[in-house]
């Protein structure tokens, strides 16, 4: 017998932090907001749910363990803001 059971990783391609009010405020508190790294002046932010900074990003260090919504969301990588969002 067969099992139709196949696991494909649909529902890990769903991002994994909320693109909510509350996260943004969060994200741009203290942690992207004083990211060494962080383009400010576009309005951008909480990249882990928005996905990346259209522009190119010059890593200069990632806050984002520092963060609570990293921290919540059992999220292990960094500089979402060049790579994309969290999946
Ligand atoms: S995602 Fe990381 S590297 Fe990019 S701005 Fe935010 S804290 Fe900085
Ligand atoms: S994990 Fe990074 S991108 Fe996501 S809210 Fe925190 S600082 Fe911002």
């Amino acid at each position: 017998m067969v099992s139709r059971r196949n696991r494909r990783p649909e529902a890990e391609k769903m991002a994994k932090v909320k693109d909510t009010l509350e996260n943004f405020k969060i994200c741009m508190q203290v942690n992207c907001s004083s990211c060494p790294s962080f383009l400010k002046g576009k309005g951008e932010g909480l990249y882990c749910a928005r996905g990346k900074n259209e522009c190119e990003i010059e890593r200069k260090g990632c806050d984002c363990p520092e963060c609570s919504v990293w921290l919540e969301s059992g999220l292990s990588g960094m500089y979402y803001c060049a790579q994309g969002s969290a999946s």
